[in-house]
């Protein structure tokens, strides 16, 4: 499109809303836009922000065009960027809008930020000269514009001696552009030495670096120096003036991180994640769109910042399941990495230590290369790892570690070490009955327990946060005191640690508890400093922490995730076991791992305790080959969810017998989704099985515009590619 301001122009605009296509809009005369540019427009008795599309509209009847209100005075949407929204919205079969709107969620991002007013000495000499206004004025000689509060703090002075100055008129003001948010990176600034295996490593990026587009797979056990290596690759794209993205699973506990890269580059990267202020998310959308952010640290929604010249994405625990959004745009930020750099023509790493069968396949059948990590960084060892098979040393009564654990912890807390012991369940128990009649505490709008957190005097329910106070007496047959806590959260845990060792300092971690994440960042703090003996967490401490005196990890129920039938879930178990008992022996020191399990000889106790992951991988990959599962045959995953179970039933039905007839794509259900009821709408799924090359996408299109449309209360959802299966 060119920039003629041609009269009656119309072009295409994305607006954030479901809609499949770009609507049309009249730009008046004299408006400069082209292709990507962000614009305001009337939209209903509304007005949105859109994006100005490149894809041709339909013929629109010219007197109903509406004229766009206003172009913002923002950087346009890069064409990677918006090739991106059309790749995702097409795999992931979302209304192009839905994407789009991933990319403006920062709206007061599209003004411009307003510059700082700058002191500029103008000369002159003080009405009354003090020891504090010469020290203003000798910095304020270097002609050099200061803000006020910058003058004052390098000064040394309070704000009232520099506001005495400019009253005197010594000062004129002047525009300065707000600051970055945070300083360039320097890539030469605090370069490790790296071992020879590392060293190897970091070469192949580094040569990566150079090139298009490429996958690898950087595969390094716990503590080899992953963070350490990928940084090399950063370090390229930065020394090629290229904008870098790093996903991490879980940024808002990644503080370490942050100093780590800091301690490599000189300054942090700019931080992308929920939790950060309004004010703090606008100006890192804004200086990315600049240009002037050349490193974000991010969760999966950074894939969707306004990069203008992203040259580079790292995905650090690759496998992480945090990495797949299942809400709205159903999507896989690490899959649409990969299609990021592809688009982009440019390196993709995937970092872990037990990385995603998938990833594996891909790197085995050669289109990811892989590079590897054999041995941990320095002395140090990798824990050795058992397991406790609970059948033969049971926990004492009313408790849940077996003799053999507790006697290590007792161990270790006397050697001054730190033991960290991991349950991936929050509160205090995960069910409450009462023992006269057997009555079960239900959410009343989902199909789970309400799990009680004692410290609270609460049942909570963990899928929509209902919230009831624990009673005394059962609310079903009355009976005073007789109601019971089945099964261990970590607060169960840590009452019975307590009881063991009162003088132990215990920490609990879970992502309940009060104070959020800056409490959080300062627990982890503590537990790396030496300030806990005992830590009693849920996967929120499993991930990436280097607690340096932890030498002894107990996993309180190994076979809490194998239960519940999903192929994956020895994968997910063997991922999060590594991960968690990887906390132990970061430094020299001998360590430990001790696993409690029902079933010892479970694959994936096996493959801990032996340490052959290989064997593993093997088999799992087998399997899955065996059964035509991803990644060797493909799935899809509609969630019919309405008001009442018969109409989401009866659309489901609807939908499969809409489905088109294929013969190498077949369709299971509806059946009730694993989750049947949550926050008070019942779910049901078809799982849709296809073959490697199956056109997935074709199918499950056809199969929802054959279907009558959904009505009432019902709402259809399409996940490529389901997690769980
Ligand atoms: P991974 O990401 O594979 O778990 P890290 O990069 O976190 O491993 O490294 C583990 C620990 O070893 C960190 O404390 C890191 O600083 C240290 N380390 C790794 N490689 C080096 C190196 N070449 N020089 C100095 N320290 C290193
Ligand atoms: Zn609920």
């Amino acid at each position: 499109m060119s920039e003629d301001s041609s009269r009656n122009r119309i072009v295409p605009v994305l607006v954030p809303m479901p809609a499949e296509r770009p609507y049309s809009y009249a730009v008046p005369d004299g408006m400069v836009i082209g292709p990507g540019s962000i614009v305001r427009v009337p939209l209903g008795p509304r007005e949105v922000a859109g994006i100005v599309w490149d894809t041709p509209t339909d013929r629109v009847d010219a007197k109903k065009l509406r004229p766009i209100s206003e172009v913002f005075d923002c950087p346009p949407l890069a064409e990677a960027d918006r090739r991106f929204v059309d790749w995702v919205a097409a795999y992931t079969l979302s209304p192009p809008g839905m994407v789009a709107r991933m990319f403006l969620r920062a709206p007061a991002a599209f003004d411009p930020e307003p510059p700082l007013e700058g002191l500029v000495f103008a000369g002159g000499e003080p009405e009354r000269a003090t020891a504090a206004r010469a020290r203003v004025l000798e910095l304020a000689r270097d002609g050099m514009a200061w803000t006020r509060s910058g003058l004052a703090h390098a000064a040394g002075v309070s704000l009232t001696v520099v506001d005495g100055l400019k009253a005197q008129g010594l000062f004129e003001t002047v525009k300065i552009p707000p600051p970055p948010v945070v300083a360039a990176p320097d890539p030469t600034y605090g370069a490790a030495d790296l071992t020879p295996d590392q060293r190897d490593a970091a070469g192949t990026l580094r040569d990566k670096a150079g090139g298009g587009f490429s996958v690898t797979l950087l595969d390094g056990v716990t503590g080899s120096g992953k963070t350490e290596v990928y940084f090399e690759a950063i370090a390229a794209a930065v020394e090629a003036g290229r904008q870098v993205l790093v996903l991490v699973p879980e940024i808002a506990l990644t503080a370490a991180f942050l100093d780590r890269f800091h301690d490599r580059f000189g300054a942090k990267p700019a931080e992308w994640h929920s939790d950060l202020s309004p004010r703090m998310r606008e100006r890192v959308w804004r200086q990315v769109a600049e240009g002037r952010v050349r490193v974000v640290a991010g969760a999966r929604s950074a894939l969707f910042l306004p990069f203008n010249d992203l040259g580079l994405i790292v995905v650090d625990e690759e496998h992480d399941p945090a990495y797949k959004q299942e809400d709205r745009v159903y999507y896989s930020a690490r899959d649409m990495a990969v299609v990021r750099g592809h688009i982009g023509g440019f390196p993709v790493v995937l970092a872990s230590a037990t990385p995603a069968v998938e990833s594996r396949v891909n790197a085995d059948q050669g289109r990811y290369e892989r590079v590897m990590l054999p041995a941990r960084f320095a002395e140090a060892a990798m824990p050795d790892l058992r397991a406790i098979d609970m059948r033969r040393s049971p926990p004492a009564r009313g408790g849940f570690l077996s003799p053999v654990l507790l006697e290590q912890v007792e161990k270790t807390v006397a050697r001054g070490e730190q033991a960290l012991l991991f349950l991936n369940r929050r509160g205090y128990a995960p069910l409450t009955l009462c023992r006269v009649c057997g009555h079960r505490f239900q959410c009343p709008s989902c199909s789970s327990w309400l799990v009680e957190h004692r410290f609270r005097g609460q049942l909570v329910c963990h899928h929509c946060a209902h919230t009831e106070p624990r009673p005394e007496a059962c609310p079903s047959c009355g009976a005073l005191d007789h109601l019971v806590a089945c099964g261990p959260g970590v607060e169960r845990i840590a009452e019975e640690v307590v009881g063991r060792f009162p003088d132990a300092r215990t920490i609990v971690l879970s992502s309940d508890m009060l104070g959020g994440v800056k409490r959080l960042r300062l627990e982890l703090d503590a537990i790396a400093k030496g300030e806990a003996d005992i830590v009693i967490g849920t996967q929120l401490v499993a991930k990436g922490h280097n607690f340096p005196n932890m030498t002894l990890v107990g996993v309180v129920d190994a076979d809490l995730g194998l239960a519940n039938g999903d192929p994956r879930a020895a994968e997910r178990t063997f991922q999060l076991l590594s991960q968690v008992t990887g906390r132990a022996g970061r430094t020299g020191r001998k360590s430990l791992g001790l696993i409690q399990t029902y079933q010892p000889a479970h694959p994936v106790m096996q493959a801990l305790v032996s340490g052959d992951a290989e064997s593993f991988y093997e088999r799992e990959i087998a399997e899955r080959e065996r059964a035509g599962l991803p990644p060797f045959g493909r799935l899809a995953a509609i969630i019919i969810s309405a008001a009442t179970r018969a109409e989401a039933e009866s659309h489901g039905r609807a939908l499969r017998r809409a489905a088109p007839a294929a013969a190498d794509i077949s369709v299971l259900g509806p059946t009730e989704a694993p989750l049947a009821l949550v926050a008070g709408r019942h779910r049901f799924r078809l799982l849709i099985h296809g073959e490697r090359r199956s056109d997935m996408q074709g199918f499950v299109r056809a199969m929802v515009a054959a279907a009558e449309r959904p009505r009432g209360s019902v709402r259809v959802s399409v996940d490529i590619d389901p997690q769980s299966f």
